[in-house]
This record gives C-alpha cells, sequence and structure tokens, in this order.
C-alpha cells in the first residue's frame, strides 16, 4: 500500500511506507514525519498531477519538502506513487581549502549541480574543474590524475564500460558538446572519482605537509626550550 490522503481521515501510510533520508540541514540519516498535507478534497477537485508534502526531519525539526506523483484518485482518496522528488537535496561536501583557487570554484559549482539534480551541468563542469586541476598540477599533470583515476577505477571494481563516460568527461579534449548524457547513477560514479582524485592529488599532500610543519615546529621548540634551560 503507497501513501494515501483521505478526505475524512488525512495522510495514511502503512509502517513500511516509512520515509527516511538523508535530512538536507543537519545531514543526519533520519526518520521524516509528515508535517504540512495538502487538504485531499482540494486535490479531488483539481486532480493535479503532483503533489507537495512538507515533512519533519526527526533528528532537527527542519522543514524537508518532498514532491509526490499521484497514482490514482478516487472517490474520496488521493494515492501517491511510492517514489518521491527531494526538492532540496543535501549538500555534497569537501575540504575545498586544499584546492588550487581555480579548481574550487569551478568543483563547488560542480557539486551546487550535482545537489540540484543537474547532472549534465555537473558532468560539465567536472570537466571544467579537472582541467583547471591538471594545469594547476603542472607538467604531466594530466597523466598523473589518469592513473589515479585508474586506481580508483580498480579498488573501486567498476567494469570499463560503465566507467568509459566518466573518463571520457575527465579527460577527452573535445567540445563540451560532446560528452556523453549521464544519469544519476553515472553521475553519482563520476562525482566520488573527482573527490577521490582531488583528494589523492591536493588535499592528501596538503593535510601531510601541514601535519609535518607542525610536527617540526614542536621539534624545534622543544630544543630551543632546552637549550635556553
Ligand atoms: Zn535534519
Amino acid at each position: 500500500m503507497a501513501i494515501v490522503l483521505d478526505k475524512d481521515r488525512g495522510i495514511e501510510s502503512e509502517l513500511e511506507e516509512r520515509i527516511d533520508l538523508e535530512c538536507p540541514y543537519c545531514g543526519v540519516y533520519a526518520h521524516m514525519s509528515p508535517q504540512s498535507v495538502p487538504d485531499a478534497a482540494v486535490l479531488l477537485r483539481d486532480k493535479p498531477k503532483h503533489v507537495g508534502l512538507v515533512y519533519q526531519c526527526d533528528a532537527c525539526h527542519a522543514p524537508v519538502f518532498l514532491r509526490f506523483t499521484v497514482r490514482e484518485y478516487d472517490n474520496n482518496r488521493v494515492e501517491l506513487q511510492r517514489n518521491f522528488v527531494e526538492l532540496e537535496r543535501p549538500k555534497e561536501r569537501f575540504a575545498f581549502s586544499y584546492l588550487p583557487k581555480h579548481t574550487e570554484i569551478m568543483f563547488r559549482e560542480a557539486l551546487t549541480c550535482y545537489s540540484n539534480n543537474s547532472f549534465n551541468a555537473f558532468a560539465s563542469m567536472c570537466r571544467r574543474a579537472a582541467k583547471s586541476s591538471f594545469d594547476a598540477l603542472g607538467e604531466g599533470g594530466k597523466l598523473r590524475a589518469f592513473e589515479e583515476v585508474l586506481v580508483a577505477q580498480e579498488i573501486a571494481g567498476i567494469d570499463d564500460e560503465t566507467f568509459a563516460p566518466i573518463k571520457t568527461v575527465l579527460f577527452d579534449s573535445g567540445e563540451q558538446e560532446e560528452l556523453p548524457l549521464l544519469n544519476h547513477a553515472q553521475a553519482g560514479i563520476l562525482l566520488e572519482v573527482l573527490k577521490d582524485l582531488f583528494y589523492q592529488c591536493f588535499v592528501r599532500p596538503g593535510k601531510l605537509t601541514r601535519a609535518i610543519k607542525v610536527r617540526q615546529f614542536f621539534v624545534s621548540e622543544e630544543k630551543s626550550n632546552l637549550q635556553s634551560a
């Protein structure tokens, strides 16, 4: 049984229709409780194809907007399809401060596209972010990035056919118009692969260098304290 809006009884849903989501506000994977539900009588009169419901995140109590497609209008009840669209998606996070400035700008916009379900805009911005990172890496940067991406493919066990469009987006030097169309699943792989690439090329060396500098600072402090004692 799906979610039903009844003219007299309001929202009815079975236990297995519980909605659990990653909350776009607090980031917790939490249960969502119905907070604002449209009036079934009005829906039965106007018969819209889509219906919006507001849920409340059990963890932080923020309102979360979901859009459902109507499956059926009955005499007194409106039955909704199980799947829904999240109008606000959780924001993707990354340690942006380690990226070269230009790459950071491109990658932030790429992640905004992804969070808005604009997967082909996301792919275009990934191409630009990747290109900018190759330039920042200097001579041989693109080749090094390519090798890192192949390692990621192997670690994640992704077959060549699935991986081909990801490689095309990141490394082909053709026109933007020739980029392959990506669906949600492919965009998800591209996202994780590019995050991993940037982690290996910028975040990891940045963190390591910083950590070693801090260690050396304390060692030299100790030395000067010993000398002055
Ligand atoms: Zn929340």
